[in-house]
């Protein structure tokens, strides 16, 4: 939370009590949070928070890379290095749900080259492998 008041400072952006309290919620939990149970958790709290302006709050913390977006469980989690240029990608576990990010630079940089020699300009990528985590695999 401090690392993330400290980024707002430097851009010069506004670090609202909504967004502070989404990424709280979001970091609340290691799995993946979805934008209901969001929105069900911010109905019963005072922060001016219809739909439109959750959705706002956390379209400002992708953008700002405090949180990802992992779309193939529309969802969102927090960031493990915010600030950082990254280029992770995501373990997801189909059992428990856990989304672990990884650092994964060389991938993203293997995937962008293949892209380019295809004539194609690559401007953002979330890699997400789904499996079983070690937890799962033990139990
Ligand atoms: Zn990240
Ligand atoms: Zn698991």
């Amino acid at each position: 939370m401090a690392a993330a008041e400290k980024l707002c400072a430097q851009k010069n952006v506004r670090f609202t009590p909504l967004r502070k309290r989404v990424l709280e919620l979001v970091w609340s939990s290691h799995k993946p949070v979805g934008a209901y149970a969001l929105l069900d958790q911010l109905r019963n709290e005072d922060l001016g928070s219809a739909p439109p302006t959750v959705y706002r709050a956390l379209d400002f913390l992708i953008e700002n890379g405090l949180i990802h977006r992992i779309e193939r469980m529309n969802a969102f989690v927090g960031c493990s290095h915010p600030g950082e240029a990254h280029r992770g990608f995501f373990l997801i576990c189909g059992e428990c749900g856990n989304a672990e990010e990884m650092e994964g630079a060389s991938v993203a940089d293997s995937i962008a080259a293949s892209a380019s020699r295809r004539g194609f300009t690559a401007r953002d990528m979330t890699l997400e492998v789904t499996g079983t985590c070690a937890d799962c695999r033990r139990a």
